[in-house]
């Protein structure tokens, strides 16, 4: 067995976190799909956080962390060991320039906060549903910003001990991070250096943002933002750099969108798993999906673009 009662046992001895067993993941993700999570835990400290995490690094049991699950393709079969939540949220930094908060923030909370203090830097990010943590590990971004421009440091823990990261030691990349490449560090909060706005200036900016983005991502769509990463231009092979055309090139990155929608993706549909009619990088859940179908859906649109373009795109969402 994954979790022994010997260890849930001493996880549920641990002051500051929350254990339930068969847990429904769906009601955690999106995409409003995944079968339970044998245990889930939810530690509202550091300390649990960093226990919880020694408890079942010990055990060898299996283990993964997540956070908003806005960016999560959960299997239908769940997870069979513990699923880790740091919930703790707070953002510290009222008359600085640097705000700490946090993994466990809604991203969208810390736009607020920084826009009502008049803070410059995330504004542009308002509508990214998830955690700080999640946004910091994915290295989310949008609007030709990235959470990376905004980082200072990163605290981290592996079970054993706390370590902070500086910018540089992140390994930030287009939506990469070193968190994604090592997941034995989970992020426990991060320093996000901003600078003077003005408020109103600041909340217009964000506003105009979250029309268009409510637009494209009704707030009630189940999804995941965006299925595929984008493709650095410069990285394409010169074949296909030729059949793009430079309309379609923005800050460097042509969309994925856009391949997709020449390999015919708009619109397809597999069970209640949908790519929209109106953005190729779109899949949704249109009813009682499934991980199968997302997988499956997945697995086809790379496939219609290898044999078109003859390269292969790279998932941005992250399988559990
Ligand atoms: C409608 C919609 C629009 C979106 N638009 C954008 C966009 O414009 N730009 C963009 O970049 N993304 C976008 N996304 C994707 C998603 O919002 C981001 O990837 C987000 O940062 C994920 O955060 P999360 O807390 O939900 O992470 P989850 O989905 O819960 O997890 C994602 C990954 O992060 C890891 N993780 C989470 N917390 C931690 C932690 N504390 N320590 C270590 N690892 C951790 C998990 O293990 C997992 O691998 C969109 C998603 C949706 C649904």
């Amino acid at each position: 067995m994954p979790v022994s009662s010997a260890v849930t046992d001493l996880l549920t001895a641990i002051p500051a976190l929350k254990m339930t067993r068969n847990e429904p993941l769906a009601q955690y993700t999106r995409f409003g799909i995944g079968g339970p999570a044998t245990v889930m835990c939810d530690a509202l400290t550091p300390a649990a956080f960093e226990q919880a995490l020694a408890v079942v690094r010990a055990a060898q049991a299996p283990q993964v962390v997540i956070g908003g699950g806005t960016n999560l393709v959960v299997s239908d079969s769940g997870f069979d060991g513990v699923v880790l939540r740091y919930t703790s949220a707070h953002i510290h930094g009222e008359d600085t320039l640097t705000l700490r908060v946090d993994a466990g923030a809604v991203l969208q909370d810390v736009v607020d906060h920084s826009i009502a203090l008049g803070l410059k830097g995330l504004q542009t990010m308002t509508g990214i549903p998830g955690s700080l943590g999640g946004a910091v590990y994915g290295n989310a971004g949008a609007y030709g910003k990235s959470i990376h421009e905004l980082v200072t440091r990163v605290e981290a823990t592996d079970g054993a001990r706390m370590k902070t990261f500086s910018n540089g030691e992140c390994e930030f990349r287009y939506r990469e991070s070193v968190f994604k490449r090592h997941k034995e560090w989970l992020i426990v909060s991060a320093d996000l250096q901003l600078s003077r706005g003005d408020p109103e200036g600041l909340q217009q900016q964000a506003g105009e943002i979250r029309a268009i983005r409510d637009a494209k991502y009704p707030p009630t769509m189940k999804c995941a933002g965006s299925i595929f990463k984008n493709l650095i231009f410069a990285e394409l092979p010169p074949g296909v750099q030729a059949e793009v055309p430079a309309s379609a090139v923005r800050e460097g990155k042509v969309p994925s969108a856009w391949f997709l929608e020449q390999a015919g993706a708009k619109g397809l549909r597999r069970g209640d798993i949908q790519v929209a009619t109106y953005h190729a990088n779109l899949i949704y859940n249109d009813g009682n999906g499934t991980a199968a179908d997302v997988k499956g859906m997945i697995e086809d649109l790379k496939r219609r673009v290898r044999e078109r373009f003859g390269f292969a795109i790279e998932e941005e969402v992250q399988y559990v």
